[in-house]
């Protein structure tokens, strides 16, 4: 260290990416929020895979949803490891209930809002939030 100041600007960590989540995350950067839709089952499915959960079918189409939602647990961050995630203190952590269908459940943060005003059931829709240039992150905010 040469004791100058740090100028650095932190990256968000982002998500792994594979041949099962690529079509989900391209949707995601086009701000598009969808499911895997199983072609025999006809069932929504998160996370994505590569066969349905419940009948274990490899066939699929990738159907968007409405984004709407509703907060079922949550928990507001004021430590953070992570650079990126310690400037954007304090934020919030969720699960989100998809009104799409209601087995469909995401982790996700809540943006929009004072941290101390979500609550149970809370009504929210998917944005999604600009990472850089070509990158986007899904996000709920309140409605
Ligand atoms: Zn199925």
């Amino acid at each position: 260290m040469t004791g100058a100041a740090r100028t650095e600007i932190p990256i968000r960590p982002m998500r792994p990416v594979d041949a099962d989540t690529a079509p989900f995350w391209d949707l995601v950067d086009q701000g598009v929020l969808a499911f895997q839709r199983c072609a025999a089952c006809r069932r929504l499915r998160f996370y994505p895979q590569a066969r349905c959960p419940h009948c274990g079918s490899p066939e699929h189409s990738w159907d968007p949803v409405s984004g709407a939602g509703r907060v079922r647990t949550w928990s507001v961050q004021y430590n953070a490891g992570d650079p990126w995630f310690r400037e954007h203190l304090p934020y919030v952590i969720a699960v989100v209930e998809l009104e799409d269908d209601s087995r469909l459940r995401m982790l996700a943060n809540i943006v929009g809002c004072d941290p101390a005003t979500v609550h149970f059931d809370q009504r929210v829709t998917v944005v999604f939030e600009p990472v850089d240039e070509d990158r986007r992150m899904y996000a709920f905010k309140p409605t």
